[in-house]
């Protein structure tokens, strides 16, 4: 727990940082400003991810996420000598190439590398194993208090002896402040620190919903307890509309994704409506699942939105500043989400470690510097929903046109 410590190197009192939200993005921030000497406070709406009932209850966020090379930069730097990285890697499945599928029973899918060239490679990671790495790492450290059920309802962020927030502790139903020198906002999408800092900011925000819906499924491992497609690659079944992916995972099944437009969800409404399209799409993903399954899956599991969204600056003064995505929440098709939000917390370091003593430069420099990027990668992964569900079927195509042109 965090008691009084002091910054090892000048002997003077630590400064607090307070972290809303301890999603991968908020722990990665408590573990960067632990390692730098500060008292770490994270409250967390949720109950302790470690614990089963609350790791069951998880709906909502897909199994297994692509980790490359910008999250593992920010994992590496955390200032424990790459000691959580090398964990974390261990429990990855290196995915050097996608594989097309047609969706036809017995025909074979299209490999087609990432990265041709020096042959780099995206990763298949479990999303809860992860946060509960994180979270064990945060445990290890003695600067660090942990605090789950915690709901941040209100900020004041001008008060004279610096910022406060106001907390419901779950199932009491009161009220409690905590202060800070600093509020950090990992606390996703829909963040209260980001709508109650335009309290205080003139703060440009842009939310877009786009009409795709997703719906998990898991493929699971064969009767002999194997991966019942190749386990290397992100598989994807393009079918320019929409699509349907499949992320290997460490216990031998595969996380699966259907994306599809709203409206041809609302079309498949019975059981038999759900097998014929898939028969008629994908066929092999069929034999794959087992129709009984397929069905279960479909009308069992949340068909949830994708919201993307831009806003500038994050930060207020010297006060309270946003990552991840409260940030800079983006579509899943680049795969980057997650790994983004790590660079934004490795950013912000940066930016702190080049103003000692200088908070509001730090967050001023941060704001300006990411932004840009940050919208970057939004649009990006906008534009790779089109590569995903049709480009990749015109690989030749494109290929040939490159060539022309060159
Ligand atoms: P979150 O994970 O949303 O965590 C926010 C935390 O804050 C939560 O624990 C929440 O309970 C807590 N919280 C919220 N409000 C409050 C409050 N008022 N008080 C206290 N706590 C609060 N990204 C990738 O990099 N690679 C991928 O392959 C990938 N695939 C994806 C696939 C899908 C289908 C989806 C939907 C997303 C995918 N992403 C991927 C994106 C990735 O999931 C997110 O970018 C990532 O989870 C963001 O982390 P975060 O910590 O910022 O926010």
């Amino acid at each position: 727990a965090a008691g009084a410590s002091s910054t090892p190197a000048t002997g003077a009192p630590a400064k607090k940082v307070l972290v809303v939200g301890a999603g991968p993005v908020g722990a990665l921030v408590g573990l960067y400003f632990s390692y730098d000497g500060w008292d770490v406070e994270i409250y967390e709406r949720r109950g302790d991810l470690r614990d089963a009932a609350e790791r069951a209850a998880g709906i909502g966020k897909s199994i297994n996420l692509a980790l490359s090379e910008r999250g593992i930069t920010g994992l590496r730097n955390i200032g424990d000598g790459g000691a959580l990285l090398d964990k974390v890697l261990e429990q990855t499945i290196p995915m050097p190439a996608r594989m097309i599928h047609s969706g036809k029973v017995g025909e074979e899918g299209d490999a087609q590398p990432y990265d041709g060239v020096f042959g780099r490679y995206i990763r298949s990671a479990d999303r809860a194993e992860l946060s509960c790495q994180m979270l064990d790492a945060l445990d290890e450290r003695e600067n660090v208090k942990l605090c789950f059920g915690e709901r941040l309802v209100r900020m004041k962020l001008d008060t004279e002896d610096g910022p406060e927030a106001i907390f419901i502790k779950k199932g009491s139903g009161e009220e409690h402040k905590v202060k800070a020198d600093l509020i950090v906002g990992a606390d996703g999408a829909f963040s209260t620190v980001r709508y109650q800092m335009q309290r205080y900011v003139k703060q440009y925000y842009e939310q877009t919903y786009i009409p795709t819906l997703w719906c998990e499924f898991t493929i699971p491992p064969t009767a002999s307890g194997d991966f019942a497609i190749p386990p290397n690659y992100l598989h994807i079944w393009p079918k320019q509309t929409y699509m349907f992916i499949a992320i290997p995972s460490m216990d031998k099944s595969f996380t699966c994704t259907l994306f599809m437009p709203e409206l041809m969800f609302a079309t498949l409404t019975t059981p038999s409506d759900v097998i014929t399209f898939f028969r008629e799409n994908f066929a092999d993903v069929v034999e794959l699942l087992g129709e009984e399954s397929l069905v279960e899956q479909y009308f069992m599991n949340q068909h949830l939105p994708l919201v993307s969204i831009r806003t500038t600056p994050y930060h207020y003064k010297d006060r309270c500043v946003i990552v991840g995505d409260s940030a800079h929440a983006m579509v899943p098709f680049y795969g980057q989400g997650m790994n983004a939000g790590f660079e934004s917390v490795r950013i912000l370091h940066e930016h702190l470690a080049a103003n000692p003593g200088d908070i509001r430069a730090a967050l001023q420099q941060y704001s300006e510097f990411r932004v840009r990027d940050a919208w970057a990668i939004v649009e990006l992964a906008m534009q790779n929903y089109d590569e995903m569900r049709s480009g990749v079927t015109k690989r030749g195509y494109r290929l040939r046109k490159w060539v022309q042109e060159s």
